[in-house]
């Protein structure tokens, strides 16, 4: 049956890849030479699939889009006429002779995680459009753990008919693991960095020969920063490629990340999708230069991608800074889009001196340690250095890294559940790593702890477009997220719904704007409205639905100006409610029932009490049950075998609390028709009436406590064959009574005395 099922899934696959073509249908690849601005701004608004390849544009389009260029008086020179017919050419294996294909990745990737354990892991992090697995590589001395080392992230194969960029990606791992141990320099970086190689991103572009992947998208027009719906993308992270990539970056704390493109030589970083720089441009520029000068390339450029090469939105490296405050680019490491296959070693041993250089330079500048002041936990804490994007603390270790050029610095950490924290004249010298460490008090709050993503439709150069502002408590300092524009965020924690309202929004400015909040459990929704809000506004989770919500994102009402400073919800701040979990009053008992003079004989089908619970004991004599805390009472009984017992023990909340009981056998107690008696109340407290159905006047009551101890229990006959028994001298717990009938008859009952 499964065997059937699995032909039918391939069966399935093979209809979805033979169905879609690898490019879009009649789509041609064109130089386009749009020297003028205002040509490049044209094929921005027709939406056109672009890259910058020196002085012309390399533009993919659809006929539709060809004639529509022409008709604009813009000089096209088709370089492929029919890219599904060139892609075809390749045969199945994807890649010309001499270039590994997929599964011949896969197989090196795999014998280095196997021959190299202790310095090589190999990870899943995604699964692609065509349901290959997206897998990276750890390079490090003890590589399956976290430690406080700087992280370097290598991706490449984004763009599939890029295809030197994985070639490059697989020759660095197998170079790591070869020279460890083997080569002084490559030993001290694996030993004191966590290098990671994704070597394939987009396995369907790079066995179809496409840009794409299966669905058609760009993935590097698919990010969530600033997206802006290019390269077929329909919403930020829409494709498994772009999440698999995303977690890549969210889950560790990169300090450089390379993103390996081929069609130019040329090294590009953020921002892509504005002209202004970033505030870390002198730490891009530093590192550039220095890849450019340690590569073998004579002289390849590195700028600012948007003026550099060309702009664009929702790239990797865009996001890489702008949401996780990595150095984050794109090195294009070849003129040709597919070098012939005797270039591939040249190239990569161009890349090989640089790459190692990024890894070691990314434990220069400053590295420390944040915890807890009282516990010495770490923290999930936000460092912002001056004015830069800020970087993340590694929760599960509390480091972080971040490469600065030489300088002083003030740093201020910032973390949910403490109070912030400022150290003013760091200094950074070169080539060395200054160390802090931080201890943070304790306080509460809860707020945004990270941009997800952003959307602000054709862009606002107008305004700075601070992303960061938003995140940590409100402090006068505001993210405009743009006319019809939008932002999600991560508030590290779930935001538990309360009685009244869970979240605050906090807006800057004194003129109120209105916008939507939507809460959602996961990093992609779906996005539950919580309603509207006009300036600084409170909102209930309850209208959602939900019990908890992690994510939340704010759309702009459309009201006011687009291209303006300030445009759009002028965003301070998210914050949570923060909910003193309610202490939980009771515990829970278990154990395993005895009977005490034969300890390895378990009993079944006791009874156990503890205050208003109780419970029966399973065929292994184990019993669970609910108790209050504080020291409670828990009894166990086997009525009809005559086996009883009662202990005290100490419940913590929320304890499950260890205790097996042993039963004793209670030798001077016989079993009797006892459904004839009644007591009430029972459990008692001082007087409780006793009635015997049919039977003679009562002459003695005794009561027999857990050790066997004989007590007298006094008490008034009321000539009717009831009494009333007196047991307010005895302490509480759990008795026996025997009571002797004037005919002789014993009779037997449990109490419990309180
Ligand atoms: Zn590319």
């Amino acid at each position: 049956m499964k065997k059937i099922l699995l032909v039918f899934y391939l069966f399935c696959i093979s209809l979805i890849s033979s169905a879609q073509s690898p490019w879009r249908e009649g789509e041609m690849q064109v130089k386009v030479f749009a020297e003028q601005p205002e040509q490049q701004q044209l094929i921005k608004q027709l939406n056109i699939n672009a890259d910058f390849a020196g002085d012309f544009l390399r533009c993919y389009l659809t006929p539709q889009e060809y004639e529509s260029l022409l008709a604009s008086g813009i000089r096209c020179e088709v370089e492929i006429p029919d890219l599904n017919h060139w892609s075809a050419s390749f045969g199945p294996l994807g890649v010309p002779t001499g270039y590994y294909t997929v599964a011949q990745l896969n197989e090196i990737a795999d014998s280095l995680a196997t021959h190299f354990p202790d310095i090589c892991t190999l990870h899943t992090i995604g699964i692609a459009s065509n349901f290959d697995v997206i897998y990276a590589l750890k390079i490090s001395d003890n590589s399956s753990v976290d430690e406080n080392e700087p992280e370097i992230l290598f991706d490449g194969g984004i763009h599939g008919d890029e295809i030197g960029a994985s070639e490059n990606m697989i020759r660095f791992a197998r170079d790591l693991c070869l020279g460890y141990e083997n080569d002084p320099y490559i030993t001290d970086l694996v030993n004191n960095r966590e290098i990671w190689i994704i070597y394939c991103l987009n396995p369907y572009g790079r066995s179809a020969m496409t840009r794409y992947n299966l669905a058609g998208v760009d993935i590097n027009r698919d990010c969530g920063y600033m997206w802006n719906g290019e390269g077929n993308s329909t919403s930020a992270f829409s494709q498994p490629e772009t999440k698999a990539l995303r977690g890549m970056l969210t889950d560790n704390q990169f300090v450089i990340h390379c993103s390996y493109h081929s069609g130019i030589e040329f090294i590009s970083f953020p921002w892509s999708y504005r002209a202004s720089q970033t505030p870390d441009h002198a730490q891009h520029q530093y590192l550039a230069s220095l890849y450019a000068s340690t590569s073998g390339y004579a002289n390849i450029p590195y700028q600012q991608g948007y003026s550099g090469m060309y702009p664009i939105n929702g790239s990797t490296k865009d996001f890489g800074y702008g949401a996780v405050g990595a150095i984050s680019w794109s090195v294009e490491i070849s003129v040709s889009k597919q070098p012939p296959a005797s270039q591939i070693v040249p190239i990569y041993l161009k890349n090989k001196p640089a790459m190692l250089a990024m890894c070691e330079y990314a434990g220069y500048g400053i590295s420390g340690m944040v915890t807890d002041e009282t516990t010495g936990e770490p923290v999930s804490a936000n460092i912002f250095v001056n004015d830069f994007y800020p970087i993340s603390t590694d929760p599960e270790v509390g480091d972080f890294h971040k490469f600065l050029v030489p300088g002083n610095y003030e740093l201020k950490v910032i973390a949910n559940g403490y109070e912030p924290h400022t150290l003013t004249n760091v200094v950074v010298s070169s080539q060395s790593s200054t160390f802090i460490t931080i201890e943070l008090q304790p306080a509460t709050g809860q707020y945004a702890r990270a941009l997800v993503s952003s959307y602000i439709p054709n862009n606002n150069p107008n305004d700075e477009g601070f992303t960061p502002a938003a995140l940590g408590p409100p402090d006068g300092v505001q993210y405009s997220i743009g006319r019809f524009g939008w932002a999600v965020f991560d508030m590290g924690t779930p935001v538990i719904n309360g009685e009244g309202p869970d979240v605050i929004v906090h807006e800057n400015d004194a003129t109120p704007e209105g916008y939507t909040l939507f809460a959602g459990v996961t990093i992609d929704g779906p996005w539950r409205p919580m309603g509207t809000g006009i300036g600084t506004s409170s909102f209930d989770l309850s209208v959602t639905f939900l019990s908890e919500a992690r994510f939340f994102k704010i759309t702009d009402d459309g009201d006011g100006q687009s291209q303006a400073n300030n445009a759009g919800f002028d965003l301070d701040a998210i914050e949570g409610i923060v909910r003193i979990p309610p202490v939980d009053s009771t515990g829970y008992i278990s154990g395993f029932i005895y009977e005490y003079h034969n300890p390895t004989q378990v009993v079944e089908g006791a009874t156990v009490y503890s205050g208003e619970y109780s419970t029966i004991s399973d065929s292994d004599g184990f019993f669970l049950i609910r108790a209050d805390t504080g020291n409670v009472q828990i009894c166990a009984e086997h009525w009809s075998r005559w086996l009883y017992d009662c202990d005290s023990v100490y419940v913590n909340p929320g304890d499950t609390l260890n205790h097996n009981m042993f039963l004793y056998y209670v030798e001077n107690v016989r079993k009797t028709d006892y459904p004839a008696i009644s007591i009430y109340p029972n459990p008692v407290k001082g007087l409780a009436k006793i009635s015997i159905q049919g039977k003679a006047v009562i002459e003695k009551i005794i009561a027999l406590d857990n050790s066997g101890a004989v007590h007298n229990v006094p008490f008034y006959p009321d000539g009717s064959g009831s009494a009333i028994a007196d047991f307010s001298g005895h302490s509480a717990g759990f008795y026996i009574l025997e009571i002797s009938l004037k005919d002789g008859e014993i009779m037997h009952v449990k109490i419990v005395i309180q």
